[in-house]
């Protein structure tokens, strides 16, 4: 089993041209951080951290792909911790629906100044404040949103589907981009539990996707190239990647918090992807996942998914600080044994 730490060595032993196509997306960097620990501390740095070595020399792992900006650090301390199977999370906070607004979104819920769309398992709602123009809900019938099947995910993304179109038929103006997200519940910025997707139509693009698109267009240009398909075939070479019907499953090697998983899609709508997204948020669930963030948007004729872990409900820390926010996000799940629990399937 490969970690994080190995990459440089797994990277070494790749034929010519997979470890040029590495290093053109990457720069990898090794680096021990060192320091002194009192002998007061040495029972507790025994306890908490195996060995006290191990504390005293620690291996960060810096990866940045040289195109996007996306930056992580890896600590050998913290990716060490196995990625483990955990009981399915069961509060009781999540089944209160007395008071909740979106189990009766007909009477407590807007509408689109064209209407609702109606899904077998759920249905759209305007949202009562937008983060941009075009803005709605897919309010799911399931109130808890960690209760999901794959027949109820696949309604979710058509249904999202059929109000991007009536958004189209609606908007008078520029082209615009879909962009669907899921924020599951408090940790990932969700202020209602029940369970809802958010829908977006965007004449513009939105900056970091934009900065995403101008990053994959100079790719393109400078190599000749595909990039999308690039980076699959980098995390190919390093068995980071997985292919599930039309959809390939990356663990990405600059995620963007914990766990993250970005799907690169040839799918034409994005409900065509439900069963690869139900069984990756299945296995998901089984790893202890409370509360994660997924976006599906449109970049360079492909669908794109991502999918990222933010923590556990009972943290009151939150997962990102000014690192994350201004520099470059501090990773403590390996990707390499979240390709072990993910992809073992
Ligand atoms: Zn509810």
């Amino acid at each position: 089993m490969s970690q994080i730490t190995d990459l440089e060595e797994l990277v070494a032993t790749l034929p010519h041209d997979a470890r040029a196509l590495f290093d053109r997306f990457y720069r990898l960097e090794l680096a021990t951080g060192t320091l002194k620990i009192p002998a007061e501390m040495v029972p507790w740095v025994n306890a908490r951290f195996g060995a006290i070595e191990r504390v005293e020399a620690q291996r960060i792992v810096s990866i940045k792909n040289r195109f996007t900006g996306e930056h992580s650090l890896f600590n050998q301390l913290r990716t060490e911790r196995p990625i483990e199977a955990r009981s399915p999370v069961h509060l009781t906070e999540l089944d209160e629906k007395e008071h909740c607004l979106f189990c009766r979104p007909e009477t407590s819920t807007p509408t689109d100044a064209f209407g609702r769309i109606t899904g077998n398992y759920c249905v759209t709602a305007g949202n009562i404040a937008k983060y941009d123009a075009l803005h709605s809900l897919v309010i799911f019938k399931e109130h808890n949103p960690l209760i999901i099947q794959k027949e109820w995910l696949a309604d979710y993304l058509s249904t999202a589907e059929r109000w991007f179109e009536a958004v189209v038929r609606y908007h008078s103006g520029p082209a615009l981009h879909k962009f669907f997200l899921w924020n599951c519940l408090w940790r990932g910025g969700a202020s209602i539990i029940h369970g809802h997707m958010q829908l977006m139509a965007a004449s513009e693009r939105y900056g970091r996707l934009a900065a995403l698109e101008a990053a994959i267009g100079t790719y393109d240009r400078s190599f000749n190239g595909d990039y999308l398909a690039d980076l699959i075939a980098v995390h190919e070479h390093v068995g980071l990647a997985r292919q599930e019907g039309r959809e390939t499953i990356l663990c990405y090697l600059t995620p963007v918090k914990e766990k993250e998983l970005v799907i690169v899609s040839s799918a034409a709508r994005s409900e065509e992807m439900a069963e690869t997204l139900y069984a990756v948020l299945q296995r998901y669930l089984k790893l202890g996942v409370q509360s994660f963030n997924l976006a599906i948007f449109q970049l360079d004729g492909r669908h794109i998914v991502r999918l990222v872990d933010r923590g556990s409900l009972a943290d009151r820390n939150s997962d990102i600080g000014a690192m994350e926010l201004y520099a470059a996000t501090v990773i403590a799940s390996d990707p390499f044994k979240l390709a072990d629990a993910i992809m073992q399937y």
